[in-house]
């Protein structure tokens, strides 16, 4: 039996670091979410996500936060070079002895992966990282530039939890697919903008939080999503502290444009770190949560492609090499390269995991392996779908924007050619001085399956 680890090996690919003892910090705690009974934490946590959301709306409460301490302890001195912490990744990498490890991460993505701390022009995760950082974040997405968005590491009690979070608050914010989108609905230009990846910190009128609903999926721009992720992967946010914060804001504006979804995917989060904690040595195994007897193909050179952006279909490409350049990618780039690899190409998801753990800035091991699993098909999802990565890019980037940044040879195609390169007509492809196997590739699998099935935005 193929085992992800040897493959690895092979193929000399990053570190496969396994499961942390822990899980990260959740939005409701465990307790509260009634998880205990019979004293088997987790077991009760419904397979199906839908049905976790619901339970949250019966049980779940979200705790205040915890009072900022007054000093925190120095590093332990086990962490490598404690009394002098490297300045960026590399050299971090270096101190662990780990040269190898980020050499065989640069081949296996052609690119120099990690190698500098300063931030690509393109990326969509153009912060930078700590506490401050990811407060001054989540002050602009919920107020904007504003005279609202107070700094409350330096104000200290706005980051304060509001007295009386009960549940029918949660209910309110998981119940969130009930929730009237007028107000959400208002901003069709600013989202037609945001796809285009135009919008940045200064031009936001209103705050961005107003547009998440009809941004959130789109696969480019700064303020489509919060970008909080990585915040809450290293600790620097506490999700029941961004959660107080929601609330204050909401309270403060007196309506709920995009509040109420983005606490839903904060209880998302949740689902994916209790999932993990319940199937415990089951993310382990190539069958996944479902233990299925699958046999996954396995080709260096074939992965090789997919990790390089070399696939010939330019949505997965570009989100690839956007990962490889930037650390970061999309929740909807994330499900159409997982489902391509493993259900297009039929590679092991394991491996896909291993190097998007090596490659993520908001890399967090429960979230990012049960996601895995659940596009892979091995996991959570019910409905076992296939990403169309053809229909899917022309549906969340429409304008081709993300495609033309990351694959430059696309850049003079027209309209939805860059999406389908092969379907351009010869004469047209002079025309614009292309050709399809000297500039780009050919697709390295039949292009019309992945055509046509589509999925809905909140899918
Ligand atoms: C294959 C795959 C791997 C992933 N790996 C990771 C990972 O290692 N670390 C990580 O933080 N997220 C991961 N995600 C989830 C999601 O893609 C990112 O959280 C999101 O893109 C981060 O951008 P954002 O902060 O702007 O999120 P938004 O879309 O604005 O959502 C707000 C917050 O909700 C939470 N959230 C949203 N979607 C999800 C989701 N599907 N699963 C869990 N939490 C979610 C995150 O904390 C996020 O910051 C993965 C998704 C997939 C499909």
């Amino acid at each position: 039996m193929y085992h992800p680890q040897d493959a690895l090996a092979a193929i000399s690919a990053p570190v496969f670091k396994g499961r942390p003892p822990a899980a990260q910090p959740s939005l409701i705690h465990h307790d509260v979410a009634n998880f205990n009974r019979d004293q088997q934490l987790f077991r009760d946590v419904p397979h199906v996500m839908t049905s976790f959301r619901k339970a949250m709306e019966s049980h779940g409460v979200v705790r205040d936060p915890l009072p900022l301490p007054d000093q925190i302890p120095p590093y332990p001195s086990s962490i490598v070079g404690a009394s002098s912490l490297p300045k960026d990744v590399s050299s971090l990498y270096r101190s662990a002895g780990a040269e190898a490890s980020l050499a065989a991460l640069e081949r296996l993505t052609a690119c120099k992966v990690l190698s500098s701390n300063v931030r690509h022009p393109h990326s969509a995760f153009a912060l930078k990282g700590g506490e401050t950082e990811g407060v001054a974040r989540l002050q602009y997405y919920l107020h904007g530039n504003s005279e609202d968005a107070e700094t409350p590491l330096k104000s200290g009690p706005c980051i304060r939890a509001p007295q009386h979070v009960d549940n029918a608050d949660l209910a309110v914010a998981s119940g969130a697919a009930a929730i009237s989108t007028s107000s959400s609905m208002r901003g069709s230009e600013r989202v037609a903008e945001m796809s285009s990846g135009k919008v940045g910190r200064s031009a936001s009128a209103s705050p961005p939080i107003d547009n998440f609903k009809d941004t959130r999926m789109l696969v480019g721009g700064m303020d489509n999503s919060v970008k909080l992720s990585a915040y809450l992967a290293a600790g620097c946010l506490s999700p029941r502290m961004v959660y107080a914060e929601i609330q204050r804001a909401r309270q403060q504006v007196g309506a709920d444009s995009g509040h109420s979804w983005l606490i839903m995917h904060l209880v998302i989060r949740d689902f994916f770190l209790f999932t993990a904690l319940k199937e415990g040595d089951k993310l382990e195994q190539p069958g996944g949560i479902q233990g299925k007897a699958k046999q996954w193909r396995h080709s260096d050179e074939e992965f090789q492609r997919w990790c390089q952006g070399r696939t010939g279909f330019p949505f997965v490409d570009a989100c690839m090499r956007e990962l490889a350049a930037t650390g970061y990618m999309s929740n909807r780039g994330r499900q159409n390269v997982s489902s391509f690899l493993c259900k297009a190409m039929g590679h092991s998801w394991q491996l896909g995991a291993a190097v998007f753990e090596s490659l993520l800035v908001d890399h967090d091991w429960a979230v990012n392996t049960v996601n895995w699993a659940y596009f892979a098909g091995v996991g959570n999802d019910p409905r076992d779908r296939i990403f169309r990565t053809v229909s899917q890019g022309m549906t969340y980037d429409p304008e081709a924007q993300l495609i033309k940044t990351w694959l430059p040879e696309l850049k003079e195609l027209p309209g939805e050619f860059a999406h389908k390169p092969w379907e351009l007509e010869e004469s047209a492809a002079d025309a614009c001085g292309f050709n399809l196997r000297r500039d780009y590739v050919t697709p390295m699998l039949d292009a019309s399956t992945q055509i046509a099935v589509n999925y809905g935005r909140n899918d």
